[in-house]
């Protein structure tokens, strides 16, 4: 059994955690670990049956002294205000890791979208869009995607607005498809931002990826390419992905020893990322229960599902072996994990570090939107690389300078950032 532990009173606990090793001014404090603003409406939608039903949403926008506040927007049956707001902390802290010039926000509906039709679907979209539009913008706080939701209902959402504020406005919202605003290189960006993470990391610690061994925890965009990246820039091998499964309402984690083939896990994947079991099996993949992932002799473990995954009770299941956690997900680790990842001595590439490729990605697509002019995927995941790099080892100096644990370094680095953004606009 997973313990999900609340998400927000995670992300404040990391933060309080920090703000008294920095000796953080207590009103700072008070101002940073609750988001500034926050918006929780109902969205109704008439149904292809002809009922109407009532969606309940929010917008959280934690802080925007650095910029716009920018966020995604998930649609999951389990969403709460606290997740929300969690997700929001952390992206505030992400984009000033990663040295864009925005603010942290974060969107949700309570819904399992793979229940919609694709009328249903957009419906809700549009119905997102028409409760917040008044109080998002370009300039604003500019949502993108996330966990069950897609380029496709980025692209009605930017139409809903377009039309609500009646003007084209492409730079409300990221993630969109291409040819619609869209960014080459945005689908890929996540995992592949994790890569360039773990390829530094490993650099770090003197290992060679191409005798590196990964477990992935999820098979969904982020996780998609994390692994193909990981194959195929590193050379290393990836012996399991896991995936929650629809029909069965529960976890698996496909396995083959001699190495997974993403790209062909992919073609028997659904969109909502349900691996198709029967067809697994028959290539020759194991199928075994949701938490085996994390008990593999890897040399990395790669949680990129949800959050509160690796907590005290799954901790303990980590295998001796593991030198490296790439936390592509956004909380996979909760504090009382980290004590035990810190003693065992595991290095840690922290969430809003490593999986800070995707609104690194998504603010080059809102820049190339107020250019009017797009760059070759080569140029957007050059730049890429190199934002993700100069991340990395920004932390990394941190860590070692203050002899810290490396998300209390990532920690160090984004709120000097942000408290310095607010000094500077007189906020404090
Ligand atoms: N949802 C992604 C994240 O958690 C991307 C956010 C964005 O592109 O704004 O980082």
């Amino acid at each position: 059994m997973t313990v999900n532990p609340n998400a927000f009173e995670m992300a404040q606990q990391q933060f309080d955690h920090v703000a008294e090793m920095l000796n953080l001014d207590p009103q700072v404090r008070e101002m940073l670990r609750w988001p500034m603003r926050e918006y929780h409406f109902r969205i109704p939608v008439h149904m292809d049956d002809g009922t109407i039903r009532v969606f309940e949403g929010f917008r959280v926008q934690h802080n925007d002294a650095r910029g716009p506040n920018k966020g995604g927007i998930r649609f999951h049956p389990a969403e709460t205000i606290d997740t929300v707001r969690a997700l929001a902390m952390w992206m505030t802290w992400k984009c000033a890791v990663a040295d864009i010039p925005l603010g942290g926000g974060k969107g949700g509906v309570v819904i399992d979208p793979a229940t919609l039709s694709v009328t249903e679907k957009e419906k809700l979209c549009r119905g997102f869009i028409q409760r917040i539009w008044k109080d998002i913008g370009p300039r604003n706080d500019v949502p993108a995607p996330d966990v069950g939701t897609n380029p496709q209902m980025m692209g009605w959402m930017m139409d809903e607005y377009s039309k609500l504020s009646g003007q084209f406005t492409p730079g409300v919202i990221t993630g969109k498809p291409l040819g619609g605003g869209g960014s080459l290189g945005r689908t890929e960006a996540t995992g592949f931002g994790v890569v360039y993470t773990i390829r530094e990391a490993l650099k770090h610690l003197k290992m060679d990826p191409a005798r590196c061994t990964a477990a992935i925890q999820g098979f969904g965009n982020v996780s998609q390419y994390a692994a193909i990246g990981f194959i195929e820039q590193l050379k290393g091998k990836v012996v399991c992905v896991s995936y929650w499964d629809r029909d069965d309402r529960i976890g698996y984690t496909v396995s083959k020893t001699d190495g997974v083939d993403p790209n062909f896990l992919k073609t028997i994947t659904d969109q909502y990322g349900s691996i198709d079991k029967a067809k697994a099996k028959a290539a020759g993949y194991v199928i075994e229960d949701a938490n085996a992932w994390i008990t593999k002799e890897v040399d990395i473990l790669i949680p990129a599902a949800l959050e509160g995954q690796i907590n005290a009770e799954t901790v303990r299941q980590i295998n001796p072996r593991v030198k490296l956690i790439a936390e592509g997900a956004n909380g996979p680790t909760t504090p009382e994990a980290d004590e035990e990842i810190k003693k065992r001595g595991i290095f840690i590439i922290p969430d809003f570090l490593c999986n800070a490729g995707g609104v690194t990605v998504s603010y080059f697509e809102g820049v190339q939107n107020d250019m009017n002019f797009y760059w070759t995927k080569d140029e957007v995941l050059e730049k890429l690389d190199t934002k993700m790099t100069q991340a990395f080892h920004a932390v990394l100096e941190m860590s070692e300078k203050e002899n810290v644990y490396m998300r209390d370094a990532a920690y160090m680095v984004a709120i000097d950032k942000v408290v310095k953004a607010m000094q500077l606009r007189g906020w404090l």
